[in-house]
């Protein structure tokens, strides 16, 4: 799918896929120095970090295992809800593992803190996180997240894993939706 497809629902480009790609190479070769001989676990967030998921694994020279979370936090608008509740836990046991979380967006902050205390409460050996964007207010929180690729503004964005009422996710790139999508408000 690209920017044809999309005809006039696309606003703009915001990050293209050669940006995307580039910037996963070189979050991989930072993971890769870090973890040097450490059993890596990427912990996915289902659904929408399936793409950088993808992505980085595949970029990254050391062997590393795959698990998958799915947690509710948005519904299908472009709201946070607050409310965080587990869709789908992990398959794995990741007590003395090293973890590291893998999310498509921080936002408000509020899904990643809640993982991450959930996460450390099963007794990881190391826990981190690598998120594909921040947004402003992300900053804003006290949620350290070590691998970032890039600082947004604050706007609804879509692709590349990120999506709008659970369209869009398939863009290879990451973009802005025109208002008239939303119902013409611009939110
Ligand atoms: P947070 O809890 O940090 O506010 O965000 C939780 C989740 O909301 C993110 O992991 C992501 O799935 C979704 N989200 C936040 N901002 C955006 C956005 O701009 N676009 C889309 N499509 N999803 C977002
Ligand atoms: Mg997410
Ligand atoms: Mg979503």
């Amino acid at each position: 799918m690209d920017e044809k497809d999309l005809g006039a629902d696309l606003a703009k480009v915001l990050i293209p896929e050669s940006d995307l790609q580039a910037k996963v190479r070189q979050l991989a070769g930072q993971i890769d120095a870090d973890y040097v001989g450490k059993d890596l676990l990427l912990v996915g967030v289902l659904k929408g970090a399936v793409m950088i998921m993808a992505d980085l694994a595949r970029a990254l020279h050391a062997p590393a295992s795959m698990d998958w979370m799915a947690v509710s936090s948005y519904g299908s608008g472009t709201k946070s809800s607050g409310v965080v509740r587990i869709l789908k836990d992990l398959d794995t046991d990741i007590i003395d593992r090293h973890v590291l979380i893998v999310e498509d967006i921080v936002d408000s902050g509020l899904t990643l803190s809640w993982l991450v205390s959930n996460l450390r409460s099963r007794g990881p050996a190391s826990l981190e996180i690598c998120a594909l964007l921040r947004k402003p207010e992300a900053v804003k929180t006290d949620i350290d997240v070590k691998y970032i690729g890039f600082d947004i503004p604050n706007e609804f964005v879509i692709g590349y894993g990120l999506d709008y009422a659970e369209k869009y996710r398939n863009l290879p790139f990451v973009g802005t939706l025109a208002p008239h999508v939303y119902g013409g408000d611009g939110a």
